[in-house]
C-alpha cells in the first residue's frame, strides 16, 4: 500500500494529485501546503483580483466536496521542514514526522524581494499569494501614486489593473524596453504605446538606488538621481525557485531542483514539479525551468505517469497568456533573437499575431487578441510544420490551411 507525498498545494500539486487519480492509483495520498487554504490559481492576482472582478473565494482549483471525492489527505498550513531522504520521511512545522514511499516536491516559486534597504517598508509590496494581495489592497485607492519596479508580466499587469483603478502609476524598468527577456522588440514597442495610452509612465533603462522614506517609501530615487514621489511601491523583478528541501537532503539544484524529462530526481522515490524545478524538456532538448500554468499542468501529469511506471508523455511546446487592458497575450515557443520576424495584421491595432520563421519553421509565436490563430500556431510551432514566410505575411492567409 503506497502512501504518495505531493510537497507544495499550488497548481502542480494540486493538479498532480488528481492525475494520479485520474491515471489509476487507489493508494494513500497526502498533499501538504503551507498556505492556510485550499489549493488556488495565481493568474487572477495581478489580473481579475486588482481590477475588482474576481474575489479570492472565486479562485479555488476546485471546491471542498471535490477535493473530499478525491480522497486526498490534505493538509493546509503546514509548512514542510525537513526532508531525510534516507528514512523517506518529512518534518512538520508543528514537529509531526510523515512517511512516505513516493515523494513530488511542488514548492513552486517566491517573489524576488527588494533587498536593499527600504525593501522591508509596509507599503512595498509583491504579489505571489492571496495573502500578498490582501495586504495591498487597502492601499488600492484611485488617486494614490504607485511605482511598480519592473517592467515584466506581473509588473505591465499590475500597472494595468492600477491605471485602470484610477492610480497614478510609473513603471521602473532597468533595460532600455519592456519585457526585454521574453518578448522581441516590437512586442515591447507595442505594450510601451499601450500603457502609455492609458496613462502610465515609464522610466526605462533606470536602476532603483534607494527606497526612500520612513516608516513608510514615499519616495524611489532613480539611478540618475531623481526622485519619484509615491504612496506604494509594487516590486516584480522575477522569481526564486523554493529549493531548500531539496538541497538540504542533498538533491542536485541549479537554479531549479533538477530533474529528468519524467520529472524525477537522482533519487528514485523523488520528483519535482512546476516552478521549483528545473527539467529536462523533450521538445526543446534541453533542460529548462518554466513559470507557467500550462507547464505546472503537464509536468504535473507527467511526473503522475512515471511515478506509475508508465511511459512519460513528450512535452508539447509551452505557451503562456497574459491580459493587461483589453488585450489578450498568448506566447507559443521561445524567441529566437536570429529569426526572421513576420507581423500578421496591424500592430497599431492591437489585433496582430507576431510569428518568428526560421529555416522555413515557426519557431516562436504571439498573438494579440487572435485566439483562433494561436489555436493553429500552436500547433504550427508544436508540430515544426514548414512554412513560406511570404505567404504567412499575407493578412488574407488562414493559418488553420497551413495544418496538414
Ligand atoms: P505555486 O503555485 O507557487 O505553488 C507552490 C505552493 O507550495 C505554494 O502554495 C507554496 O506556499 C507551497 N510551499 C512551498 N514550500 C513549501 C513547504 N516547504 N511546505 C509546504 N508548502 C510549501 N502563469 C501563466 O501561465 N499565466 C499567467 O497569466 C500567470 N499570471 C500570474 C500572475 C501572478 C500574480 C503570479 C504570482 C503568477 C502567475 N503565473 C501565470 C505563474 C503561475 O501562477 C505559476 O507558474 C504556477 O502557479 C506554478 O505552480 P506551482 O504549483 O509550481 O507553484
Amino acid at each position: 500500500n503506497l502512501h504518495i507525498v505531493v510537497v507544495g498545494a499550488g497548481q502542480a500539486g494540486a493538479d498532480c494529485v488528481n492525475a494520479l487519480r485520474q491515471q489509476g492509483f487507489a493508494g494513500r495520498l497526502s498533499l501538504i501546503g503551507d498556505e492556510p487554504r485550499l489549493p488556488y490559481r495565481r493568474p487572477p492576482l495581478s489580473k481579475a483580483c486588482l481590477l475588482g472582478q474576481a474575489g479570492v473565494d472565486s479562485l479555488g482549483l476546485r471546491s471542498a466536496a471535490a477535493w473530499e471525492k478525491l480522497d486526498v489527505e490534505m493538509r493546509m498550513g503546514q509548512s514542510v521542514e525537513h526532508l531525510d531522504r534516507a528514512a523517506r520521511q518529512l518534518q512538520l512545522l508543528d514537529g509531526s514526522r510523515l512517511d512516505y514511499d513516493r515523494l513530488v516536491l511542488a514548492t513552486g516559486s517566491r517573489a524576488r524581494r527588494w533587498t536593499l534597504p527600504g525593501g522591508d517598508r509596509s507599503n512595498v509590496h509583491t504579489l505571489r499569494s492571496i495573502d500578498d494581495l490582501q495586504r495591498l489592497l487597502p492601499a488600492w485607492q484611485a488617486g494614490r501614486r504607485l511605482v511598480v519596479i519592473g517592467g515584466g508580466y506581473i509588473g505591465l499587469e499590475v500597472a494595468a489593473a492600477a491605471s485602470q483603478h484610477g492610480l497614478k502609476v510609473t513603471v521602473v524598468e532597468n533595460q532600455p524596453r519592456l519585457l526585454a527577456r521574453v518578448a522581441v522588440p516590437l512586442l515591447s514597442d507595442f505594450y510601451l504605446q499601450l500603457h502609455q495610452d492609458h496613462g502610465v509612465e515609464f522610466e526605462l533603462g533606470q536602476g532603483v538606488a534607494h527606497l526612500l522614506g520612513e516608516p513608510e517609501v514615499t519616495a524611489v530615487e532613480l539611478s540618475d538621481g531623481r526622485q519619484l514621489e509615491c504612496d506604494l511601491v509594487v516590486v516584480g523583478i522575477g522569481s526564486l525557485p523554493n529549493t531548500s528541501l531539496a538541497s538540504e537532503s542533498g538533491l542536485e539544484v541549479n537554479d531549479g531542483i533538477v530533474v529528468d524529462a519524467g520529472m524525477q530526481t537522482s533519487d528514485p522515490a523523488v520528483w519535482a514539479i512546476g516552478d521549483c524545478c528545473r527539467h529536462f524538456n523533450t521538445f526543446y532538448q534541453a533542460r529548462m525551468r518554466m513559470e507557467s500554468v500550462p507547464a505546472a499542468q503537464e509536468q504535473a501529469k507527467v511526473a503522475a505517469a512515471t511515478i506509475l511506471g508508465k511511459a512519460p508523455p513528450a512535452h508539447a511546446v509551452p505557451w503562456f497568456w497574459s491580459d493587461q487592458y483589453d488585450v489578450k497575450l498568448q506566447m507559443i515557443g521561445q524567441p529566437v533573437a536570429e529569426a526572421e520576424l513576420v507581423v500578421r495584421g496591424d500592430p497599431a491595432g492591437g489585433d496582430f499575431s507576431l510569428c518568428q520563421v526560421q529555416q522555413g519553421i515557426i519557431v516562436a509565436a504571439a498573438t494579440l487578441n487572435r485566439t483562433q490563430e494561436f489555436v493553429a500556431l500552436r500547433r504550427l510551432v508544436g508540430e515544426r510544420i514548414a512554412v513560406d514566410a511570404v505567404a504567412l505575411a499575407d493578412p488574407e492567409l488562414a493559418l488553420k490551411s497551413l495544418l496538414p
